[in-house]
């Protein structure tokens, strides 16, 4: 069995939220209702629950899935897990780049937190539709309607709230759904697997009747389609007002908001009706765009299954017994046992094994995945999270998959000697589940480095060293991961004609390099005719600027938000070779650089610190003495906020700091934001050390 619907039938949707908000509940109950509901006619196909866990077991695969698939009324709905956590913003980046629609968990009487709006963020950048869910309405204090305008302030969103509940607080058993008119009322012995549908009660219909019809305008000020409509004064109806509401809700101009009480079993299907209902399939989502690995050239693929293959990796869990299970999201094409695949990240051949998909209450093998869908592949070796595998025949590296190089690195040594070889094996396995941390070796010292987006992100790698891996480390003063950049545009011509043995040696390139925005890393593209560089010198060429980039020209630190292209050269019939090419353009590079106006980056933080208001003035003083910028100063609930931008360069030992300065008092959150050029008062101090990580 491949899919069990439709690509206009799938969702890939992730549920967000605060911490505590109620996340867990509410996943754990989607799945329970989805899994015993077989309203479209799912059966068990004979496996129990407790069958499924002996076979895990014995098979070894984790029941925590990194997706689950269940079905809603004919809809195929892949649910991705995104961490909880905001440390590593990254974790939730890799899984929001394959999510269609989000469900975001609020608290009906906390409200929009500061981790909602952190996830409410990235859904922005990353352009994904969302639902809100207002959870905990049986909660003392519940105010949906406290919970729509903050997210209106605070988030910029555009809510539409879908229901009117009965009640509040204790009394919370039902729900009026504005758009289908009617009354819903859960049953609390089947714990909310049954429930009653009726009219609207009576001393409530003018209520909701005014509801609908602010419902009604909130939508039409959103959708042409249904303003024409309602000017015309036509009938309008459920389906006239889904419709609208699911291409205002796909084109991001509005939030559907649906309330209810996971705990308590109450509002979970009417969820479930509006994920299917309202957020987009991997079709309506639109085409990918990505560029061809050896030319850099613009290619597009379409979510179809008729197009060549492409995929991206965005889990990669290690499983003792079967080795790397590999996270699939599917774009165009279909990925089948026994494929040859290209890892197009980093230029290697697959094969796919075996594929998988993890359900509600089971798991199944499957012999291909097609556009729009996700599951697992086991077997695959050089895949890491974030790269692309396609189709040998048509390479793409799909775009978005960037991840932010470590700001922050720090030597590392096992406790015992004996233990080097464990170590460096336990760093391989942790690099591979996460794109931010890396590992690399120091040319001067020998020392293992490793890399990493803060201190926190390091301190918990290495104790998951010791936990999972059993390797007991010590690490070292963490040094700042600086970079270098270019500033003005540059033009080189670079020839190479020599005599190597008895044999020539000739490369020839005329390369340009100019600044790119912050955040862009290095592109290469070419634009060379060519009889001027053959296409087989491409790749070479772009070797040499890579790796003329990684050694930069100031402090010896990357080089990085620069567009480099090769606008010509030429060749040799005889001596022409990919190496000679390659020095050719490793020279040409270093000597554009050099003459493009280079200048040192620092890695700067976002900083939040959260203290009471007698603390503040100290805080913020203490906060530009290390070179920080605030950029607000707001009252939470009886506390201050103070955001910041700070260099990370100033900010290492800052937890202890901040517990002295205000006795314990304070707390704060950190998280890398970009690159900014360096003042050249600080800059000179670390070229003289020369020292990065
Ligand atoms: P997560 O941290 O967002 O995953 O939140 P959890 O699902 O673990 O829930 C956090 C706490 O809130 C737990 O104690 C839940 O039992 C409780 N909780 C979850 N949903 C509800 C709800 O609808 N009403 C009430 N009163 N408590 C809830």
């Amino acid at each position: 069995m491949a899919r069990l619907a439709a690509i206009e039938q799938t969702r890939n949707l992730g549920v967000m939220a605060h911490i505590d908000a109620g996340k867990t509940t509410t996943t754990e109950r989607i799945l329970h209702y989805a899994g015993v509901t077989s309203r479209m006619g799912e059966v068990h196909e004979g496996s129990t629950v407790t069958d499924w866990m002996q076979q895990e077991q014995e098979r070894g695969i984790s029941i925590t899935a990194a997706s689950t698939t269940f079905s809603w009324r004919g809809c195929q709905c892949n649910l991705v897990d995104t961490p909880g956590h905001v440390d590593f913003t990254v974790e939730v980046e890799r899984c929001m780049r394959v999510l269609d629609g989000a469900v975001v968990v609020l608290c009906a009487v906390r409200g929009v937190e500061p981790q909602t709006e952190t996830v409410w963020r990235q859904a922005d950048r990353y352009a994904i539709p969302r639902i809100a869910f207002v959870n905990k309405c049986d909660r003392v204090g519940a105010d949906p309607g406290a919970v729509t305008s903050q997210m209106r302030v605070r988030l910029g969103a555009n809510p539409i709230v879908l229901q009117l509940p009965h009640a509040l607080e204790e009394e919370f058993d039902g729900l009026i759904d504005l758009i289908r008119g009617r009354s819903r009322v859960w049953d609390e012995a089947s714990r909310g697997v049954r429930y009653r549908d009726g009219e609207v009660p009576a001393h409530l219909r003018d209520e909701a009747a005014l509801a609908r019809s602010e419902l009604v305008e909130n939508i039409a000020e959103v959708d042409d389609e249904l303003m024409a409509k309602f000017l015309a004064d036509a009938d309008i109806t459920a389906d006239d007002l889904l419709a609208a509401l699911r291409r205002a809700t796909i084109s991001l101009k509005a939030v559907p908001v649906l309330l209810g009480s996971a705990l308590y079993n109450k509002g979970v299907q009417d969820l479930l009706d509006a994920i299917v209902d309202l957020l987009p399939s991997p079709a309506d989502r639109g085409p990918q765009t990505g560029v061809e690995p050896a030319t850099g050239e613009r290619v597009v693929r379409q979510p179809a299954v008729d197009q060549p293959t492409s995929a991206v990796a965005f889990k990669i869990m290690n499983d003792p017994q079967v080795g790397p299970v590999t996270y699939l999201r599917v774009y165009s094409g279909a990925v089948r046992t026994g494929d040859q695949l290209l890892n197009a990240t980093r230029g290697k051949l697959e094969k796919v094994g075996r594929l998988v998909r993890m359900h509600a209450n089971r798991r199944s093998e499957l012999k291909e995945l097609e556009a729009g869908d996700i599951g697992a592949a086991i077997g695959l070796r050089t895949a890491a999270t974030g790269d692309t595998l396609c189709d040998p025949a048509a390479p793409i590296v799909l775009d978005g998959l960037e991840f932010p190089s470590p700001v922050i690195g720090v030597a590392i040594e096992p406790e015992n000697q004996e233990e080097q070889d464990r170590l460096t094996r336990a760093l391989e396995a942790l690099a591979v589940e996460d794109p931010t941390f890396r590992v690399s070796t120091d040319p001067e010292s020998q020392q293992t480095i490793i890399s990493g987006m803060g201190e926190l992100h390091l301190e918990i790698l290495v104790d998951r060293l010791a936990r999972e891996f059993q390797v007991q480390a010590r690490v070292g003063r963490p040094q700042v991961a600086y970079r270098e950049t270019v500033t003005a545009r540059a033009e080189v011509d670079r020839k190479l004609v020599r005599e190597v043995g008895g044999r020539g040696q000739y490369g020839h390139v005329r390369l340009a390099v100019e600044p790119a925005p912050r955040g862009a890393g290095l592109s290469f593209s070419s634009q060379a005719p060519a009889d001027q560089v053959p296409r087989e010198f491409i790749p070479a060429v772009r070797a040499g600027v890579e790796e003329a980039a990684e050694r930069g020209v100031v402090g010896g630190f990357p080089l990085v938000d620069l567009a480099v292209t090769l606008l010509g050269g030429s060749h040799h019939q005889v001596d022409s070779s990919e190496i000679s090419f390659k020095i050719a353009a490793f020279q040409a590079l270093q000597e554009a650089a050099r003459a493009a106006g280079p200048v040192l980056l620092e890695p700067v933080m976002a900083v939040e610190v959260v203290c009471p208001v007698s603390d503040v003035g100290d805080v913020i003083g203490d906060l530009s003495a290390r070179r920080g910028k605030i950029t607000g100063i707001e009252t939470r609930s009886g506390v201050q906020v103070v955001a910041a931008l700070v260099p990370l360069a100033t900010m290492f030992g800052y937890a202890t700091d901040l517990r002295s300065r205000t006795q314990g008092r304070a707390t704060y959150s950190m998280q890398f934001l970009h690159y900014a050029e360096m003042p050249t008062s600080v800059r000179d101090g670390v070229v003289a050390k020369g020292t990065g990580a």
